[in-house]
């Protein structure tokens, strides 16, 4: 298998590298393990959807390639697309192990037990369910009073979804310090945690993203760990498991061995199951009460909002005013840190994502980061943590925006007396 694509390669890549387990999810050689690739050629949105439809994951979108994860058979279908391959050696900045200035999990759970500890009035945490391995999901609320549910518009943030994606976790760590320890000193902060209800869910994935750290090199892990029926191949990719036009639309893979697996029915992620119950439980009185949401992922520096499931602006469920006030606030947010905003589909198609189902089900106005770095060369999923200060407060101004219009994010647009009155 190698060896036909090592011929097909235009930078040989050391063999030395495989050999050695640099890449890949299981040490050394498996036949079937995922490597990374740039895939030449593909530079429209269908362009890279044929590439998706193999089952490649896309990491990164370029001018004229993209950065995939594939496995062997994956990248076979796409020399057959007609596309040169370049197998990608981890770059000088990758290192080899994996770098302790990353949360761990537990040290997360540490992290969420201590602030709120310092800040019993404003921060509360609770258990939304649990990963396929037993790990809590926990959900920190941050709002004056925040053990009463009160009527204020609620924001809900995600991370971790894919497990490589770990700064992530740090910027969720960000937000549960600049929303409490800021509170009471910052007077937009104080104004906006006194009015408004916001969840973080730091780690919805933490089986995947503990797994990823846990060998003694980075894994390149996206899935979760739930094994699949019939083989050996583990795992679901979270963000094509959501219950909105489900494997709809060639966004996604059936097969369990694809980076993008979409698991064999909608919601068949416990940890899915677990988030989307968390999400139809704040309908109160029969209104959806959050209103606003980011869902964080790493890299390429982008805001994306829905839908991915179609190229087309308008849709089923998304009227023009409604697409406007996605592209106004995502635009709005990319002002402040300098992402680049875009629907997600301009990129390639996706299906089953947080993204679609968040509007498309439940009417939440939602956008999906693309956090640091720009692209593989300059980091890719595995910055060092030397750069998290810096990647996750460079993201307050973006957040604290949203946070400002999720008392009618309609109002972006001048209609909130339609919407919101
Ligand atoms: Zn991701």
């Amino acid at each position: 298998m190698r060896t036909t694509l090592v011929r097909r390669t235009l930078l040989p890549l050391t063999l030395a590298a495989l050999t050695l387990g640099l890449i890949g999810p299981t040490g050394a050689g498996a036949a079937t393990d995922p490597g990374l690739f740039e895939v030449h050629g593909p530079n429209t949105p269908e362009e890279r959807t044929a590439v998706a439809a193999t089952g490649a994951a896309i990491d990164e979108v370029r001018d004229d390639s993209v950065v995939v994860t594939a496995t062997p058979s994956e990248a076979d279908a796409l020399a057959d697309l007609g596309h040169e391959l370049t197998e990608i050696t981890p770059s000088p900045v990758l290192p080899l192990a994996p770098d302790e200035g990353y949360t761990t999990f537990g040290e997360l759970r540490e992290t969420i037990d201590e602030v709120v500890a310092a800040h019993p009035g404003i921060a509360a945490q609770s258990v939304v369910g649990q990963s396929h391995e037993g790990r809590d999901l926990v959900a920190v609320k941050i709002s004056d009073d925040a053990g009463v549910d009160q009527d204020e518009p609620e924001v809900l943030f995600t991370h971790s979804q894919h497990a490589r994606e770990h700064l992530t976790v740090e910027m969720a760590v960000y937000l549960m310090r600049l929303l409490t320890d800021e509170y009471g000193s910052d007077a937009r902060v104080t104004e906006l945690v006194d009015s408004r209800e916001i969840w973080i869910l730091p780690n919805v994935n933490p089986d995947g993203s503990e797994y990823d750290m846990a060998g003694s090199n980075w894994r390149n892990w996206r899935k979760n760990r739930q094994p699949n029926q019939g083989t050996s191949a583990v795992g679901t990719d979270m963000n094509r498991n959501w219950d909105h036009l489900w494997g709809c639309c060639n966004g996604s893979s059936g097969s369990p061995s694809s980076s993008t697996y979409r698991g064999p029915a909608p919601e068949s992620a416990p940890e899915v199951s677990a988030v989307a119950d968390f999400v139809r439980g704040r309908v109160v009185g029969g209104e959806q009460q959050i209103t606003a949401a980011i869902d964080f992922h790493t890299y390429s520096e982008l805001i994306l909002w829905p839908y991915g499931y179609t190229y087309d602006e308008t849709a089923e469920g998304m009227t023009r005013e409604e697409y406007d006030t996605h592209a106004a606030l995502g635009t709005h947010m990319a002002d402040a840190n300098g992402y680049t905003p875009q629907q997600s589909s301009d990129l390639y198609i996706t299906d089953g994502t947080i993204n679609d189902w968040l509007w498309g089900d439940q009417r939440i106005v939602n956008f999906t980061y693309e956090m640091y770095p720009s692209s593989w060369w300059g980091g890719g999923f595995y910055p060092p943590s030397s750069v998290i200060e810096r990647e996750t407060s460079r993201n307050r101004e973006a957040v604290l925006r949203l946070l400002d219009y999720a008392d009618c994010p309609y109002r972006i647009i001048g209609e909130e007396e339609a919407y919101c009155s």
